[in-house]
């Protein structure tokens, strides 16, 4: 297999971005990454101590009064600038995003675009949003609310899509003036740390964007910091509930993107052949399963349900599966050892304990592929709800379908979970579609099809999936809170 050597070599100076400073010697200890397609190391990284927490925390406070006081327009032109960075140096961060998650070429191409746009869109608030004007009673008055960015926010991201989570979360988290303490996964960190030193390039000051790759001591300083106004976390529900107790002294807002466990309806009147390419693609091409919006619950009618398992099973085990860096491959590995041994654990129990009928993969890839985290593409039919297979997030390759009779029991299947997500709905009466939307407890609802999330519009999670919104208006809303003022006169 062609190791990303080339990309390796691409990787930027590992080195903390702290105000003006590149900190290589850290009191976080190293890390050492792993290409997960090949199993082999690729790069040593310092992680972030309590020590660079608090510097990073002092250099964005040290910054804030400056960047609260740039002009809206100044702030908008910067992002616009960081955009048209991105973009030229789409390749290059193109394989560096391939070597941190192992991402297949086509995709990383893709997310790229997709950081691009959200920059754009987001710098395209930052001289749109400023406050409101209100009428009050009973006395003469003039009132108004200034939309004030929260200070300094901590973001905390997991390690499956750490660029495009710049575009969505500090996107609009700079837009509306705000500083940054920003914390990528230790297990994909070397992205996070390009995009930190394309921000400077781009005339943002030093201390507006401070990058600290680090694992959970980090984070912990993070959220635990009385310098911090805000957190915004993405991650798992066990770590959102570790900050939540984190939190309890300082009461900081929190926002939380977390897991899911979607559901996709398909109903007998749909498209099958998209419902198939639909349930194969969110367990391969998306990310190999390791996305938060995964529908990872097919429920099929009955009618054609039998039909629906045989079919996806034979597109499961046609999908190409391979070498990242290869431009025809559509999934590659899981992003490191721990979690591959984790999937395959789930597999196993979940054939020992009949939580369904294994039809597709189930195994790790051998070959050429055996030193990489490869996993075939894994389908279950006749899944039980209950089961832990159907009930928590596997966030990898394992499809799961359930049958069901009525659209009454297809809503309640649906809903069957503590997460609350995404929800994918596949038929052609537009009543239904209707009346099922409004009956899913989720976030988002795409209906025949969608292509990942617009930044328009507004994305997040319901019940165990998290609180807040990023994208749209909301996401500028996320990270900033009105402060009203009333005039008598
Ligand atoms: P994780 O919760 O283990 O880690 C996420 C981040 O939190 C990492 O940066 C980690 O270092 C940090 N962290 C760990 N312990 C911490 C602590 N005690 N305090 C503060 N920070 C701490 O999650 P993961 O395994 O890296 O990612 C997978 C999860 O992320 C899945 O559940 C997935 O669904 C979710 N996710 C959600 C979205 C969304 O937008 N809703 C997007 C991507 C991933």
């Amino acid at each position: 297999m062609a190791i990303a050597d080339a990309a390796i070599e691409q990787l930027p100076p590992r080195a903390l971005l702290i105000g003006d400073q590149e900190i290589v010697d850290t009191s976080g200890g190293e890390y050492q990454h792993v290409y997960a397609a090949t199993g082999k190391p690729s790069a040593t990284v310092p992680l972030a101590g309590r020590k660079e927490v608090d510097e990073a925390v002092a250099a964005a406070r040290a910054a804030l009064p400056g960047w609260k006081a740039t002009p809206a327009d100044q702030r908008r032109n910067l992002l616009l600038r960081m955009a048209d960075l991105v973009e030229a140096n789409a390749e290059r961060l193109t394989a560096v995003n391939i070597v941190d998650t192992s991402t297949p070429m086509l995709v990383s191409a893709a997310q790229l675009s997709m950081t691009v746009d959200l920059l754009r869109y987001n710098a395209g608030w930052a001289d749109k949003v400023g406050g409101e004007v209100h009428s009050t009673w009973p006395v003469p008055a003039v009132d108004y609310s200034l939309d004030e960015p929260y200070g300094v926010v901590g973001i905390i991201i997991p390690w499956n899509g750490p660029i495009t989570s710049i575009g969505q979360i500090l996107g609009p988290a700079l837009a509306a003036g705000n500083c940054v303490v920003f914390k990528p996964s230790e297990l994909a960190p070397f992205g996070a740390l390009l995009m930190g030193r394309l921000f400077a390039e781009a005339g943002f000051p030093p201390g507006v964007v401070n990058v600290v790759p680090g694992g959970p001591d980090a984070g912990d300083a993070i959220v635990r910091h009385a310098g911090i106004d805000k957190v915004h976390f993405t991650g798992g529900g066990a770590t959102a509930r570790h900050i939540l107790d984190a939190t309890r002294d300082t009461l900081k807002p929190v926002g939380f993107e977390l897991g899911g466990k979607s559901a996709m309806l398909v109903f007998d009147d749909a498209n099958i052949d998209a419902a198939v390419g639909a349930a194969v693609a969110a367990v391969s091409i998306n990310l190999s399963g390791q996305a938060c919006i995964t529908g990872s619950r097919i429920l099929v009618q009955r009618s054609i349900y039998d039909d629906f398992v045989e079919r996806t099973a034979q597109a499961a085990g046609q999908v190409p599966v391979g070498d990242p860096t290869d431009p025809t491959v559509t999934m590659g590995p899981v992003n490191n050892a721990g979690h591959c041994a984790r999937i395959l654990n789930t597999i196993r129990t979940a054939v020992d304990e009949k939580h369904g009928r294994l039809v597709a993969g189930g195994e790790r890839l051998g070959g050429e592929l055996a030193d990489g985290f490869y996993i075939a593409p894994t389908v279950f039919a006749d899944v039980d709800n209950g089961s832990s297979l159907a009930q928590q997030e596997v966030f990898g390759p394992v499809q799961t379908i359930i049958p069901f009779d009525t659209e009454k029991e297809a809503i309640a299947i649906a809903n069957g979970t503590n997460y609350g997500l995404a929800a994918y709905i596949h038929t052609q009466e537009v009543g239904r579609v209707h009346r099922v939307a409004a009956a899913l407890e989720a976030g988002n609802v795409w209906v025949n099809g969608g292509f990942g999330i617009p930044a328009s519009v507004p994305f997040g999670g319901v019940k165990q999936s998290g609180y807040g919104r990023l994208g749209g208006i909301a996401g500028i809303r996320e990270f900033s809170r009105p402060k009203n003022i009333w005039i008598g006169l």
